[in-house]
This record gives C-alpha cells, sequence and structure tokens, in this order.
C-alpha cells in the first residue's frame, strides 16, 4: 500500500492517542478505587448479619424473660393464696401442715426461677454489648462505603473526561486520514490490541521496541517514502522521521 509521506507521520498522533485511551481502559478496570468500594461492603454485610443475629439473641432473651416472669407471678400467687389459708384459722392442722409443705416447695421453686432470671438478664446484658457493637460497626462500614463510593465516581467521572477529550482529539486525526491508511491502522490495532502504527526511531520499532536487523534495515532505507512499511515483528506501520537512522 501506498500513503503520503506526510499523511503517515499522521498515524503518530492517531497512535499516541490510542496509547491514552488504551491506558485510560486498563485504570478503569483496574481502578484501585472499584477494590476499595467492594471491600467496605464487605465489612457492612459483615456487621449486619452480626446485627440480625444480635436483635434476634435480644428478641428471644426477652420473650424467655417475660416467660420467667410470669412463673414468678404464679408461684407468688399460689404462695400468697397459701399463706391466706393458713392465716384465716379456718383450715384443718392437716390442711394447715400439707400448705406448709407447698410454701416450702414454693419458695425454693421462686428462688429457683429468680436464678434463671438473673442469668437471663447478664446474657441480656452481653447482647446488647454485641448489637450495640455490631451497630456501631455498621454505621462506620456504612460511611466508609460512601466514601469510597465517592472517590471511585470521581475516578470514574475523571477517566469519563480524559476519554472523551482522547477520543475526540482521535475522531478529529481519523478524520485527516485516508479511508485504506486508516482501515489497515485499524486492522493492526485490532491486534496488537494498542496501536496499529509506530515510529522507526534509532532503528527500533517503537512499538515492540526490537531492533531491525540489517536486512530489515535495507529494505526499508529502500523503500519509497510513500510506500507503507510494516514491523516484520509486530506488525505495526512503521513511521520514518528524521531519527529513524536510516
Ligand atoms: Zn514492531
Amino acid at each position: 500500500m501506498k500513503a503520503d509521506h506526510f499523511e503517515q507521520q499522521k498515524l503518530l498522533a492517531l497512535a499516541d492517542e490510542d496509547v491514552a485511551l488504551t491506558q485510560l481502559a486498563h485504570r478503569q478496570r483496574t481502578l484501585p478505587e472499584v477494590a476499595a468500594v467492594e471491600a467496605a461492603a464487605e465489612a457492612e454485610r459483615t456487621f449486619a448479619e452480626a446485627e440480625v443475629r444480635a436483635e434476634t439473641e435480644v428478641r428471644d432473651l426477652d420473650r424467655e424473660q417475660k416467660r420467667l416472669e410470669a412463673d414468678v407471678d404464679t408461684v407468688r400467687q399460689r404462695a400468697t393464696r397459701d399463706q391466706s389459708r393458713i392465716d384465716s384459722g379456718a383450715a384443718t392442722p392437716k390442711e394447715i401442715t400439707s400448705l406448709q409443705s407447698e410454701l416450702q416447695s414454693l419458695a425454693r421453686r421462686q428462688s429457683d426461677l429468680e436464678d434463671q432470671v438473673l442469668e437471663l438478664m447478664e446474657r441480656r446484658e452481653t447482647a446488647d454489648a454485641a448489637l450495640a457493637d455490631a451497630q456501631t460497626g455498621k454505621a462506620s462500614a456504612v460511611a466508609d462505603r460512601e466514601r469510597a463510593e465517592q472517590l471511585r465516581d470521581d475516578a470514574l467521572a475523571d477517566i469519563a473526561d480524559s476519554t472523551s477529550r482522547h477520543q475526540a482529539k482521535r475522531d478529529e486525526v481519523a478524520a485527516g486520514l485516508s479511508a485504506p491508511l486508516l482501515a489497515l491502522y485499524d486492522r493492526i490495532r485490532t491486534q496488537t490490541g494498542t496501536t496499529g502504527a509506530a515510529v522507526l526511531r534509532a532503528r527500533a520499532c517503537q512499538g515492540c521496541r526490537i531492533e531491525l536487523n540489517g536486512r530489515e534495515l535495507a529494505a526499508v532505507r529502500n523503500a519509497d517514502p510513500h510506500e507503507v512499511v510494516r514491523c516484520e515483528n509486530c506488525g505495526r506501520i512503521l513511521v520514518r522521521t528524521a531519527e529513524s537512522g536510516l
């Protein structure tokens, strides 16, 4: 293929924009701010799960405590009724003996229930503390995540801004190229993943950094200035300048 020597020089400006666009796309894919958001969201989920567990524990303990308190009430009422019967003077000696025995057993039962209530209150304190810890941790993780999201959004906006500037510049350069040369450049660019042309500087292709051997150099040297020559190693169009070392 032949293309005006001056037009070939414009490929370098196009390649510069493609390098910038490739770097921006890579930066977007590997943004540390994205990983930071994921880490913060993971911490938030962990605290939220701990919060749900602690809330469930507190609810269960509350229910258990109400049940125990109802039992204590029942025992107290029974004891009060027994005592009133004894105090009334209407009970027979045999009945009194039986009531006194029941009162003793009710007192043991009440003491036992009260011990259980105390134990429950201790467990409730522990559960309350765990709940408070989970809530504090979650609030702090939410703030971390929101901050990380803001940083990520700022970085993405910055990348989007640079990308549109470089894309506009690339479109401008591409508009000044003939369709066949641009098509060839774009085909090579798809293959290399970055650029379709590189400058030949000091006898080396600056696309793949490989120095041309004697035969390759002679071929480039003898080629018509308007001939489109390519790097045999990476396939890029080699743009010749005064620095090419030919
Ligand atoms: Zn090369």
